[in-house]
């Protein structure tokens, strides 16, 4: 813990909570302890960059709330069944079980490949991983046990084998339902569905939390009312109960799963143990692309690697990708981000000054007792205005600003435009902390120029090596040589560029 830590650990964090509408004081169920649950990924599809957005928002409340001192364990999950079509509870395939069926692989096959290639994801974007990354399929015991409590309490029946939540007689006797979503129980006794099974229910409103499994199904477990499937919303509330306990600090996923998924998990951990799973609900929003919501049923998507390589039709370069975590970091995780060309340029450009506003603040030096009074005391304010946004409910691009205030004045002292020595020794180290702990341990950037872009410092060194070379080529004027190193790099997705600073390289 650096020195500075200590000192803004102490202050009060803020979360703005979906239950109440408010931004609330936060206070751990433990005192230095945190349980935090984030919906993770459905494995059926390679993941698109609404998907990252979410991911790398919970990211950075992991990286601050570990930075603040917190004890955290970070449990996100793995849904690799009971995902319907059309994001439905019953009457439509499961989103694993149909891509199997068509690729004729078997689900868990599917569910490993988008796996795998969703933590490669993770890691290039640089998130840390989660203390725990529960599956649905391995947690199905977890998940029948939720179930049988259900109907034991009252508010689950079985049909024909399936069974479901009783929404009605929930929402009647408890008062929570709707609460977080905002839907009222006049609105859903209004509501009707023209959906497959649908007349099994008492209620159009009453969901899937066992699924009798047709006889092409490909997943299947035996239970005590058919051989079936979990449905999508159990195994949230099956998982966190599991590892974080019935009643816990944070949980957390994207808008869009507020209603239906949010919404059931909590009357699923009422109906089984008659407590409130989560005290804080946080909600990142939607990533859009040129205004729309990013979704693939609407063909309105980008994946990562397009973005990486710019082989997309959206976009007319490559961004590499701590440009584009530095792009999310840019606006507010509860505020839509509108993905564009333009605002990714942007985005890039601004990554480039702060990480060179950080190279120039680490090549300062200052023995000045005593500088510019007013200049020191902007400085502090600053650096303290940092932590203040972050505290405020992890307010990213007000805490950016604050950075930025910085570097215009760190780049006016390189440049001479102010005296180096207004700058006090004890301001210039205390902001060379405060940039290396936010900009790397909370933003989770990376210095894509020095360490490589994918932060492997062997990496980093066998390019300098291969650029030298490449340098020295050029100096004896083997041009097919120079040619072919930069030719075969670009086979690998690396570019190299020379500028008149000299050689410089980035992924593509
Ligand atoms: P899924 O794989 O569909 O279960 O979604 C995984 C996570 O990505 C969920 O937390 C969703 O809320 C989130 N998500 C899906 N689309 C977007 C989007 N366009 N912007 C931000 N988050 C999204
Ligand atoms: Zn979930």
């Amino acid at each position: 813990m650096t020195e500075y830590q200590a000192i803004f650990m102490a202050d009060e964090l803020k979360i703005y909570n979906t239950l109440s509408g408010e931004k609330e004081v936060f206070k751990p169920l433990v005192e230095g302890r945190i349980g935090m649950y984030v919906c993770g990924p459905t494995v059926y599809s390679d993941v698109h960059l609404g998907n990252c957005r979410t991911f790398v928002s919970f990211d950075v409340v992991y990286r601050y709330l570990l930075y603040k001192g917190y004890k955290v364990r970070y449990v996100r999950n793995i849904t690799d069944v009971g995902h319907l079509e059309g994001d439905t509870d019953i009457g439509a395939e499961d989103k694993i079980s149909k891509k199997a069926r068509l690729e004729q692989l078997e689900p868990m096959e599917i569910a490993q490949k988008y796996t795998l290639g969703f933590h490669q994801m993770m890691d290039i974007f640089n998130t840390l991983p989660p203390s725990i990354e529960p599956r649905a399929t391995g947690h199905i015991i977890e998940q029948i046990e939720m179930v049988k409590a259900i109907i034991d309490n009252g508010y689950g029946y079985e049909v024909d084998g399936s069974v479901y939540f009783d929404t009605i007689k929930f929402a009647k006797e408890k008062k929570v339902y709707g609460q977080l979503s905002g839907r009222k129980l006049d609105d859903l006794m209004a509501e009707t569905r023209e959906l497959k099974k649908q007349d099994e229910k008492r209620h159009p409103s009453d969901f899937a939390i066992w699924i009798k499994a047709d006889p092409t199904h490909l997943m299947r477990w035996s239970s005590p009312w058919s051989v079936g499937f979990p449905g999508w919303h159990l195994e949230c509330s099956a998982m966190s109960t599991r590892y974080l306990g019935k009643n816990f600090d944070i949980h957390g996923g994207g808008g869009d799963l507020k209603f239906p998924h949010h919404e059931n998990e909590v009357a699923q951990n009422y109906g089984a143990c008659d407590c409130a799973p989560a005290n804080y609900w946080m909600h990142g929003n939607m990533l859009l692309m040129n205004g729309k919501k990013m979704s693939k049923s609407d063909g309105n998507t980008i994946t990562p690697n397009q973005l990486f390589t710019g082989n997309s039709p959206h976009i007319s370069k490559g961004y590499s990708p701590m440009s584009i975590r530095f792009f999310m970091l840019q606006s507010h995780y509860r505020s839509t981000l509108d993905l564009t060309d333009e605002a990714l340029q942007a985005a890039e450009k601004g990554y480039r000054r702060l990480m060179e506003g950080y190279q120039n603040l680490l090549a300062l030096t200052s023995d000045v007792k005593t500088g510019d009074q007013q200049l020191n005391q902007d400085l502090r304010a600053s650096m303290d205005k940092v932590f203040e946004n972050l505290d405020d409910d992890f307010n990213t691009p007000k805490a950016l600003a604050n950075l930025f205030e910085m570097v215009s004045v760190v780049n006016s002292i390189k440049n001479a435009q102010i005296d180096a020595k207004k700058l006090q020794s004890d301001t210039l180290e205390k902001m060379k902390a405060v940039f290396n702990d936010v900009i790397f341990d909370v933003f989770g950037l990376k210095d894509e120029k020095t360490e490589g872009a994918d932060g492997d410092d062997l990496s980093s060194e066998l390019m300098d090596l291969i650029i030298q070379l490449r340098q020295q080529a050029r100096e004896e004027k083997n041009w097919a040589m120079a040619d072919t190193i930069r030719d075969s790099l670009k086979k690998t997705g690396i570019v190299i560029k020379d500028g008149k600073e000299g050689t410089s390289w980035s992924l593509q």
